[in-house]
């Protein structure tokens, strides 16, 4: 394999072992505090997505909510004096709405308990419910103890008819007790579903349970059941995680068994009619208001701030629930539910995309470009999650891509610089170093002599300059090869290393001579360390390429930096008269002095 073919694997496994280890994070245990981090980031990406895309979508225009607002909460005290109001205003007002023949009025509200002091009223709403058999009541699951309340048994006929499948249990499923309509309605209703609605860690409402699970049976929320009656559907299917019902209405389960909405836009959605408008039409004998009425699904809930059913949702801080369950109803008719990627798919995106943007980082030198390269990365794969958002309804998540992909840049990035330096090291030691020898080349020589006769003139720092030349090395090649001359020039320079100190400079000056700078180092000390390397190399036995043992001499010369001169060309001649000299005096000698 070539050298290129492993790099790039290598860099190949890391991506995917950085990747891997962030998927893990992100997906191992509800417990990990990393994973709710980046789930919350994730979450509030989300929102972000569903404030742009819920611009393009169009509430259906069916829907209206009979509203209990802030001035109708006025109006009630100031006119009955206490909420909830007497439930003969709910009759009334059933009545009235019916008169514009409505699709059906489904109450966002609790009717548990008969009201004794009041059984007339009791009876007239009763009456009404009766009489249409289009209104829609709420109950609610919890978890209290027995203890506290006796968990009622809820009517076969306010069951959800499944055909197929079923649903694990999960906490926002499966529910011990429940909170349910008070009995004279059950009994002549069935028009009844739950309302439960559940918060994420942030606070903010992003899912819906669709089915509940109480005492071994199924239970429709509420809105699910509108929506099937308006559909004509009596029983439904759950098939690969999803409710599916008429076959062409799919509502996608999320891991908690709940589905995700779409959003539709901010507060006020839906057509909103307070209620003391409607109250106040009725006693003035005013049908007009009955128009808007005419084959709408009319939900009548709390939007009072004051009465604290307030939502913070995706697209709005301040939703009231009765819009958020409409909201709901408006997500099966549009079969548009959001279907959320699995961390399959966001591992091998985060791979894929870590992959091109750590290439780039490598084969780009400009840091500009790759950083560049980096943001068109992100906000294009960002756009492309809004795109899939309003086209398809697909949540695909964009943290893990993005901090895998962040991370691998910087990570790219590092490795790139720590091999660079890694190359200059090498580059700068191969442009000193002698090939034979692995000792200082002369250019470095050339350049530490400047050095240290620099360092001389402002701090005074002696050095010494030691100057080897082999004896009769010509006679040498001749007699044994060259080959054997190169092994014996190797032995010379470990040998001079050895005998010299870490701060000394050796260098090969040329040929078969070698220098030494010395540095700190007077003539005295000087001649010391030449006659140890003499000695030494008098006194080794130099083993050939063939085996064979030989002994080699050198002549040595010596100067001072300040008593032989004060440029380098001065003191290297010096050092080359005294070599000169040892030639002459015999060879096989150091000499540092010249007469
Ligand atoms: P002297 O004692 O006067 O120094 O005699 P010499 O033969 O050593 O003379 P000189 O220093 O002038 O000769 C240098 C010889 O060193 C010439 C060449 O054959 C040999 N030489 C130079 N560089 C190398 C090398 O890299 N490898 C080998 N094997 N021999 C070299
Ligand atoms: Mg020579
Ligand atoms: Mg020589």
């Amino acid at each position: 394999m070539s050298e290129k073919c492993k790099k790039l694997l290598t860099y190949i496994v890391y991506t995917l072992i950085v990747v891997g280890i962030f998927t893990l994070l992100f997906w191992v245990g509800n417990f990990n505090s990393f994973q709710n981090f980046i789930s919350k980031i994730e979450a509030s990406s989300f929102d972000l997505r569903q404030q742009f895309v819920s611009k393009y979508k169009i509430a259906n225009n069916d829907i209206v909510i009979v509203a209990i607002d802030d001035a109708t909460y006025e109006y009630i005290m100031d006119k009955y004096g206490a909420w909830p109001i007497s439930r003969q205003v709910w009759a009334d007002t059933v009545n009235y709405i019916e008169k514009a023949n409505p699709k059906n009025i489904v109450f966002d509200m609790l009717f548990i308990k008969a009201n004794l002091n009041d059984k007339k009223s009791d009876s007239a709403f009763i009456e009404a419910i009766k009489k249409y058999d289009n209104v829609y009541l709420s109950m609610n699951f919890d978890n209290y103890s027995d203890k506290i309340r006796t968990s009622p048994v809820l009517e076969d006929k306010l069951k959800l008819k499944i055909k197929d499948g079923s649903l694990f249990d999960s906490p926002y499923v499966t529910f011990l007790n429940a909170r349910a309509v008070m009995k004279e309605i059950s009994d002549i209703t069935d028009n009844i579903g739950s309302i439960n609605v559940t918060r994420d860690a942030d606070g903010v409402i992003r899912n819906t349970t669709p089915i509940f699970k109480y005492k071994g049976d199924y239970y429709p929320n509420l809105s699910l059941k509108v929506a099937m009656d308006l559909l004509n559907v009596d029983e439904i299917s759950i098939i690969n995680n999803e409710i599916i019902f008429n076959d062409e209405y799919k509502m996608p389960l999320d891991v908690t068994q709940r589905v995700i909405l779409n959003w539709y836009g901010a507060g006020k959605t839906y057509k909103h009619i307070p209620l003391w408008e409607i109250i106040y039409a009725q006693k003035h004998d005013d049908n007009s208001f009955t128009e808007m009425f005419a084959n709408k699904v009319v939900y009548v809930g709390t939007t009072a701030t004051s009465l604290s059913d307030i939502k913070s949702v995706p697209t709005e801080s301040n939703l009231a629930g009765v819009e958020l369950h409409a909201n709901f109803l408006n997500n099966i008719l549009d079969n548009n539910f959001i279907k959320r990627t699995s961390t399959k798919t966001e591992f091998i995106i985060s791979i894929f995309m870590s992959l091109v943007v750590g290439y780039c980082v490598l084969q780009t030198a400009s840091v500009f470009k790759t950083i560049v390269f980096l943001l068109v990365t992100l906000i294009f794969y960002g756009a492309v999650s809004i795109f899939l958002m309003l086209q398809y309804n697909i949540w695909v998540g964009i943290v893990l891509p993005y901090i895998s992909t962040i991370s691998i840049f910087i990570l790219t990035y590092c490795e790139k610089y720590l091999l660079k330096s890694k190359d200059y090291e090498q580059t700068y030691k191969l442009a000193v170093t002698d090939g034979l020898t692995q000792l200082y080349n002369h250019r470095f020589f050339q350049e530490q002599m400047i050095n240290s006769v620099s360092n001389f003139m402002r701090y005074g720092n002696k050095f010494s300059l030691i100057l080897i030349d082999i004896d009769f090395f010509k006679k040498f090649n001749d007699t044994y090869g060259h080959q054997s001359g190169d092994c014996v020039l190797k032995q010379v320079a470990n040998i001079l290393k050895k005998n010299s100190r870490n701060s000394d400079f050796v260098c090969r000056y040329g040929g078969e001579e070698m220098a030494i700078i010395l540095t700190n180092t007077a003539k005295p000390e000087a001649i010391i360390t030449a006659e140890k390397i003499c000695n030494a190399v008098r006194n080794n036995k130099f083993i050939l390429a063939n085996g064979e043992k030989v002994n080699v001499t050198i002549s040595v010369g010596v100067s001072t930096v300040g008593d032989n001169g004060e440029k380098p060309q001065e003191i290297i001649e010096f050092s080359d008269k005294c070599l000169y000299i040892a030639k002459e005096n015999g060879r096989n000698q150091v000499v540092s002095e010249v007469n």
